[in-house]
Protein backbone atom coordinates (compact mmCIF):
# COMPACT_ATOMS: atom_id res chain seq x y z
CA UNK A 1 0.00 0.00 0.00
CA UNK A 2 1.05 3.44 -0.36
CA UNK A 3 -0.61 6.86 -0.58
CA UNK A 4 -1.52 8.78 -3.53
CA UNK A 5 -2.00 12.17 -4.97
CA UNK A 6 -4.88 12.97 -6.95
CA UNK A 7 -6.55 15.55 -9.10
CA UNK A 8 -7.30 17.82 -6.73
CA UNK A 9 -4.10 18.69 -5.86
CA UNK A 10 -3.48 20.22 -9.67
CA UNK A 11 -3.16 24.08 -9.30
CA UNK A 12 -4.26 23.85 -5.71
CA UNK A 13 -0.25 22.65 -5.14
CA UNK A 14 -0.63 23.96 -1.22
CA UNK A 15 1.84 22.24 0.00
CA UNK A 16 1.58 21.75 3.38
CA UNK A 17 1.79 17.89 2.47
CA UNK A 18 5.90 18.08 2.12
CA UNK A 19 6.06 19.95 5.25
CA UNK A 20 5.04 16.36 7.48
CA UNK A 21 6.46 13.78 4.97
CA UNK A 22 9.22 11.84 7.55
CA UNK A 23 10.94 9.99 4.07
CA UNK A 24 10.61 13.46 1.97
CA UNK A 25 8.63 11.38 -0.59
CA UNK A 26 6.76 14.41 -2.45
CA UNK A 27 7.81 15.07 -6.46
CA UNK A 28 6.78 18.76 -8.10
CA UNK A 29 5.73 19.30 -11.55
CA UNK A 30 4.64 22.57 -12.87
CA UNK A 31 0.80 22.51 -11.66
CA UNK A 32 0.79 19.09 -9.12
CA UNK A 33 2.85 17.09 -6.50
CA UNK A 34 2.85 13.39 -6.21
CA UNK A 35 4.23 10.89 -4.26
CA UNK A 36 7.35 8.21 -5.06
CA UNK A 37 5.36 5.17 -4.03
CA UNK A 38 8.64 3.08 -3.70
CA UNK A 39 9.58 5.41 -0.95
CA UNK A 40 6.31 6.18 0.86
CA UNK A 41 6.54 4.55 4.63
CA UNK A 42 2.31 4.89 4.31
CA UNK A 43 2.06 6.32 7.27
CA UNK A 44 -0.35 8.35 6.75
CA UNK A 45 0.15 11.42 8.45
CA UNK A 46 -0.11 13.54 5.20
CA UNK A 47 -4.01 12.64 4.32
CA UNK A 48 -5.36 15.19 6.61
CA UNK A 49 -2.96 17.98 5.89
CA UNK A 50 -3.89 18.25 2.76
CA UNK A 51 -6.54 21.14 2.77
CA UNK A 52 -7.49 19.83 -0.99
CA UNK A 53 -8.32 16.42 -0.03
CA UNK A 54 -6.27 15.01 -2.71
CA UNK A 55 -4.55 12.41 -1.00
CA UNK A 56 -5.92 9.23 -0.74
CA UNK A 57 -5.15 5.24 0.08
CA UNK A 58 -3.95 3.79 -2.77
CA UNK A 59 -6.21 0.75 -1.34
CA UNK A 60 -9.56 3.03 -1.98
CA UNK A 61 -11.78 1.56 -5.18
CA UNK A 62 -10.49 3.93 -8.25
CA UNK A 63 -7.19 4.68 -6.99
CA UNK A 64 -5.07 2.13 -9.39
CA UNK A 65 -5.10 4.64 -12.53
CA UNK A 66 -3.88 7.16 -10.02
CA UNK A 67 -0.70 5.08 -8.10
CA UNK A 68 0.56 4.66 -11.84
CA UNK A 69 0.34 8.56 -12.42
CA UNK A 70 1.95 9.25 -9.31
CA UNK A 71 5.19 6.30 -10.17
CA UNK A 72 5.66 7.65 -12.82
CA UNK A 73 5.68 11.18 -12.66
CA UNK A 74 7.83 10.47 -9.14
CA UNK A 75 10.47 9.55 -11.58
CA UNK A 76 10.21 12.53 -14.22
CA UNK A 77 9.96 15.07 -11.98
CA UNK A 78 12.09 16.89 -8.66
CA UNK A 79 12.03 16.14 -5.19
CA UNK A 80 10.58 18.56 -3.03
CA UNK A 81 10.75 19.06 0.77
CA UNK A 82 10.08 22.42 1.54
CA UNK A 83 6.77 24.21 1.09
CA UNK A 84 6.33 27.22 -1.33
CA UNK A 85 3.77 29.70 -2.41
CA UNK A 86 0.53 28.41 -3.65
CA UNK A 87 -0.54 30.16 -6.67
CA UNK A 88 -2.43 32.74 -5.93
CA UNK A 89 -5.68 31.25 -7.24
CA UNK A 90 -5.78 27.99 -5.76
CA UNK A 91 -9.12 28.49 -3.79
CA UNK A 92 -10.82 29.03 -7.50
CA UNK A 93 -9.33 25.65 -8.56
CA UNK A 94 -10.31 23.94 -5.26
CA UNK A 95 -12.88 21.53 -6.55
CA UNK A 96 -12.84 22.33 -10.05
CA UNK A 97 -13.71 19.98 -12.90
CA UNK A 98 -11.93 18.79 -15.70
CA UNK A 99 -8.46 19.78 -14.06
CA UNK A 100 -6.56 16.61 -15.17
CA UNK A 101 -7.26 17.05 -18.49
CA UNK A 102 -6.46 20.55 -18.76
CA UNK A 103 -3.56 20.27 -17.11
CA UNK A 104 -2.02 16.94 -19.06
CA UNK A 105 -3.97 17.51 -22.11
CA UNK A 106 -5.39 14.33 -22.78
CA UNK A 107 -6.32 12.67 -20.04
CA UNK A 108 -3.30 10.76 -18.93
CA UNK A 109 -2.79 7.10 -19.96
CA UNK A 110 -1.86 6.56 -16.58
CA UNK A 111 -5.53 6.91 -15.30
CA UNK A 112 -7.65 6.13 -18.43
S1 LIG B 1 -1.22 19.61 0.34
FE1 LIG B 1 -2.61 18.57 -1.09
S2 LIG B 1 -3.07 20.12 -2.67
FE2 LIG B 1 -1.26 20.75 -1.54
S3 LIG B 1 0.47 20.01 -2.75
FE3 LIG B 1 0.04 18.53 -1.15
S4 LIG B 1 -1.32 17.08 -2.14
FE4 LIG B 1 -1.34 18.89 -3.40
S1 LIG C 1 1.94 8.53 3.84
FE1 LIG C 1 3.71 9.24 5.06
S2 LIG C 1 5.50 8.58 3.91
FE2 LIG C 1 3.76 8.48 2.52
S3 LIG C 1 3.75 10.43 1.44
FE3 LIG C 1 2.39 10.64 3.22
S4 LIG C 1 3.69 11.46 4.85
FE4 LIG C 1 5.05 10.67 3.25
Amino acid sequence: MTYVVTENCIRCKYMDCVEVCPVDCFYVGETMLVIAPDECIDCGVCEPECPAAAIRPDTEPGMQGWAAFNAKYAALWPNVTEKAEPPADARDWDGAPGKLEAAFGAADPAIA
